[in-house]
């Protein structure tokens, strides 16, 4: 593997088989949460929680991609060579309307203006080759 110090590449997804049918859903450019016929939502196969359904019970549905930050840090040192040039950033969990958490990043906001309790939506995003989901706040709503 050729490691270029001047520009290195992004960091790789790396994809448990829980979470395949999420990012397969964000490479066909959807958002999709695990529901199952309980009602609850996950963003992995899994056995529900909430009425001990097994995995295979869960079906992947279009999610609204709403949210709200519930916790986030700023990162303002380079934990990966490809964020070097790309501080600070902030890595937060948004919990989403239908009730999962996901942690992801917060974009096209200033670090400095990103608040506990601020409105967020899912956006799909192309990093490298690979599709990835990160959140960008939702203005005038609930600010
Ligand atoms: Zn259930």
């Amino acid at each position: 593997m050729n490691v270029n110090t001047e520009h290195p590449a992004a960091p790789r997804r790396v994809i448990a088989v829980e979470d395949a049918p999420f990012w397969q859903a964000l490479d066909d450019g959807e958002f999709r949460l695990a529901r199952c016929p309980c009602g609850a939502w996950y963003a992995r196969t899994q056995a529900c929680l909430r009425c001990g359904a097994s995995a295979s019970q869960l079906q992947w549905l279009p999610a609204s991609g709403h949210g709200a930050i519930k916790t986030f840090v700023i990162f303002d040192k380079p934990y990966h060579p490809w964020f070097a040039t790309r501080l600070p950033y902030v890595v937060a969990v948004v919990a989403l309307e239908e009730g999962p958490e996901l942690l992801t990043n917060v974009i096209e906001v200033p670090v400095d203006a990103v608040a506990i309790g601020m409105k967020v939506e899912i956006v799909i995003v192309e990093r490298d080759g690979q599709s990835i989901h990160q959140a960008r706040a939702v203005a005038g709503i609930g600010q």
